[in-house]
């Protein structure tokens, strides 16, 4: 069962097919009364014979069942509860159509009004009743073929107004009940536009407090300063895609410090300090991709996480700040700004995050060490000119 489609309840359709039978009561006596006027008298029926079984004893009868399913359900209808109260209706209903049938036997298309109450069954949620009607329809039209219910015994010799009448008889009925099954249909889908708009408002609302989880995350992740990851997720990052790293996926990882910061601080306050923080962080953002990781893990120190990136395409990123940063200038602040990098290129292998960091940290340490303002590749070694070259080297060594 879904609930979140509209469905009209029992209760509620059996009072509005009660309210139908009733209407189709009046038109059935009213079909009656006009048969009995039409009636020419035989010597086997005389017109009182005829008021009498075709008029009077169906019509009481009908009456009656009728009045017992409304007392049902005004009086008896919470005590039964509403699945007894239904197969008693569903009852009623079929000995009611039944009897007119049973009278009426004499028209060929009259024991098609027994499906009536097959198809208001189906608008029944629960598939037992839509089955009961069904069973019930043909047991009784069996019944009625089979003598197992008596009948009338006397056929009218009906003349086509009597099939025209009885005609427009059975398509009113069907009329008026088509106007029932629309009215729930009209219903249902108010129901449902009402149920939709309910859903809508509270998966707006959860996407609401989805974003502002997600911005609350994603507040904790930063930086305040300059907008990076912090030192917490650089690390976390860090961790995550080291696991990733393969022969295919390149992984390289850079370390940035400001070279004398502590004297463009002394010198220029610490205000103009932060403002060299915030170059920094500028020309570090137009470096990077957006799936690379900038983070912010110390004060003036900064490190990136380059996804996808070789060795030698990590250098060039990292060489490409240190110009920048070199040939940026901040207002107030005379002389070059430079910064020291430690850089080297994650292997497969690598996924201790800790041991990476401190050998990228050496790197870093090497770079300060040999006169700041460069970069220095975990790899590189020293050669006999004093200058720095790539050698094959790996962590193991
Ligand atoms: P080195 O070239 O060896 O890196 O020398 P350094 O002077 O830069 O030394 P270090 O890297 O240890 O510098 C740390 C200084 O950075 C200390 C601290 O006053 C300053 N600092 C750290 N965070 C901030 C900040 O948010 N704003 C400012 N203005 N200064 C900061
Ligand atoms: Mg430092
Ligand atoms: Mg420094």
């Amino acid at each position: 069962m879904n609930k979140n489609i509209a469905y009209v309840s029992i209760t509620e359709w059996n009072q509005k097919v009660m309210r139908w039978i009733w209407i189709s009561i009046g038109l059935v006596i009213f079909i009656q009364l006009l048969l009995y006027l039409f009636y020419q008298p035989v010597p086997e029926c005389s017109k009182r014979e005829y008021l009498d079984i075709f008029v009077l004893r169906p019509s009481i009868m009908i009456v009656m069942y009728a009045g017992c399913m409304e007392l049902i359900f005004r009086f008896f209808g919470e005590a039964l509860g509403e699945y007894v109260t239904t197969i008693l209706f569903l009852l009623i209903q079929f000995l009611l159509l039944g009897t007119v049938v049973a009278v009426h036997s004499s028209v060929p298309f009259m024991c098609m009004i027994l499906t009536y109450p097959v198809i208001f069954a189906n608008v029944y949620r629960e598939k037992i009743f839509r089955y009961a009607a069904l069973i019930i329809c043909i047991l009784v039209y069996a019944g009625i073929r089979y003598g197992v219910i008596p009948s009338t015994e006397f056929y009218p010799d009906n003349s086509r107004e009597v099939y025209l009448v009885i005609f427009v008889g059975f398509t009113i009925a069907a009329f008026s009940f088509s106007k029932v099954l629309t009215s729930v249909v009209v219903n249902f889908e108010k129901e449902n536009q009402k149920i939709y708009e309910e859903n809508k408002k509270v998966h707006e609302e959860n996407q609401k407090i989805y974003e502002e989880k997600e911005k609350i995350l994603e507040i904790s992740q930063r930086d305040s300063m300059t907008g990076l990851y912090n030192h917490k997720i650089f690390y976390d990052k860090l961790e995550e895609y080291l696991q990733l790293c393969s022969e295919e996926y390149h992984l390289s990882l850079i370390i940035i410090d400001i070279d004398n910061f502590k004297r463009i601080n002394d010198t220029f306050g610490h205000a103009m300090g932060d403002n060299v923080i915030l170059k920094i962080v500028s020309v570090i953002r137009n470096n990077v991709d957006d799936k690379d990781i900038a983070a912010r893990y110390g004060g003036e120190e900064f490190g990136l996480i380059l996804v996808g990136k070789t060795e030698m395409e990590a250098y060039n990123v990292a060489e490409r700040i240190r110009r920048e940063v070199e040939a940026a200038s901040v207002e107030g602040v005379t002389g070059n700004i430079t910064i020291s990098l430690g850089m080297l290129e994650v292997k497969p292998g690598d996924k201790n995050g800790i041991l990476l960091f401190k050998e990228v940290d050496s790197a870093l340490y090497e770079a300060k060490r040999t006169g700041k303002n460069k970069t220095v590749c975990r790899g590189w070694r020293k050669g006999d000119d004093n200058e720095y070259s790539y050698q094959n080297f790996s962590s193991s060594q």
